[in-house]
């Protein structure tokens, strides 16, 4: 026990551990263990942010999808998934609804969708920018070449979401069809932190085939790349997808990685993501209770959440907006937290990156 408390002490004070110590660290951990952890973890997320928890207006504007990722219910290849795509218009009227809400910050996730092009999405941003200008803009819409991601931050992006899912290029090919890979995708999240976004980045926990060896190389990844944000939330199968009968990810080791990071990069945003509470009724609160400091709730139109399914049982897809929004502030509160609804900018930008 004490070798593995000694670990969290070096990570605490370092703010970082060797491959090696990663993996004997993830392997090592226990209840005790884990508490202790979280005690350091809230202390640092008091310090930088106090009690505050951001949120974020997700917009699920299109389920179509050109990849095939084994993991994924909107995978090219799942004939079932029942396919949608917002025009402009009515992600427009989301953001309205959003921002009278109270939101400051607006996500724009979808799949690869073809039909979504450069242009496209360029006119979009624009719009969003034109009509809210104190609003910071995200999109999550994967993987582009530099100068769309430059085009996209011209028109008025400022950050950008997009998991390394795995680091390891061996481990990447079991989750993901062959046209994709684990070094193009951390190119495009260099790229990404070259033209200036806030970038997030992150993995499943649990996905199939993943060893604390694995998960240390994960670590080291988001130590090197020093996001603004970090989403990590657990696996969960898709009745529709090769991984149908793979495990769930645990919320205890989710829990546990979340504490992690935020001992490691002290500053980082770090969602307590819907997946995290679809697997436990608590468990965006036990999230915050670790370490966590943000929250995503659903803006897409009723009619359209239900079929942005990417695994089985996804939480929050028969609420309006409002209520969403209303029962996560009532959730944050009960635990001693308070939402805010300003843009919630990281810390961790490089100019303040000396404590990261
Ligand atoms: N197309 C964009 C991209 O590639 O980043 C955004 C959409 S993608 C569906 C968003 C994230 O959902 C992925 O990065 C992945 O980690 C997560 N995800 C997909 N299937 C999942 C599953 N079965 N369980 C948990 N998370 C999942």
């Amino acid at each position: 026990m004490e070798k593995y408390t000694a670990l969290i002490h070096k990570l605490h004070k370092t703010r970082r551990l060797s491959g090696k110590e990663w993996a004997f660290l993830i392997s090592g951990r226990t209840p005790k263990l884990s508490e202790y952890l979280f005690s350091l973890a809230r202390k640092e997320q008091e310090h930088y942010y106090g009690k505050d928890i951001f949120v974020r207006g997700l917009i699920e504007f299109s389920n179509y999808c050109k990849n095939d990722c084994l993991y994924c219910g909107i995978r090219r290849s799942n004939r079932k998934a029942c396919r949608y795509r917002l025009d402009e218009d009515a992600i427009l009227a989301c953001c309205h609804e959003g921002y009278a809400l109270g939101f400051r910050t607006f996500v724009l996730q979808s799949g690869e969708d073809a039909s979504y092009t450069k242009d496209r999405l360029v006119n979009l941003v624009r719009k969003i920018r034109k009509n809210f200008p104190d609003c910071a803009i995200t999109l999550s819409v994967g993987e582009w070449d530099k100068s769309s991601y430059q085009e996209f931050f011209d028109a008025g992006a400022d950050r950008y979401l997009l998991r390394h899912e795995t680091y390891n290029t061996n481990h990447y090919a079991k989750l993901h069809p062959k046209a994709l890979s684990a070094k193009n995708r951390r190119q495009c999240l260099w790229d990404l932190k070259d033209i200036g976004y806030q970038v997030g980045t992150g993995f499943m926990v649990g996905a199939p085939y993943q060893t604390p060896e694995l998960l240390a190389e994960d670590m080291l990844f988001l130590k090197e790349l020093n996001p603004q944000m970090v989403g990590i939330g657990p696996f969960i199968p898709h009745h529709d997808t090769p991984f149908k009968d793979k495990p769930a990810g645990t919320m205890e080791l989710t829990l546990f990685l979340l504490g992690c990071i935020r001992l490691m990069l002290p500053k980082v945003l770090l969602p307590a993501t819907t997946a995290l509470g679809t697997i436990h009724p608590r468990g965006r609160e036990l999230g915050i209770l670790s370490g966590a400091n943000v929250v995503m709730p659903n803006l897409s139109p009723q009619g359209v959440r239900k079929s942005y399914l990417l695994y089985d049982n996804k939480i929050c897809t028969g609420e309006e907006s409002a209520q969403c929004r209303d029962m996560l502030e009532q959730k944050t509160a009960s635990i001693g937290y308070r939402i805010v609804t300003s843009r919630g900018d990281s810390l961790n930008m490089p100019q303040n990156a000396a404590n990261s």
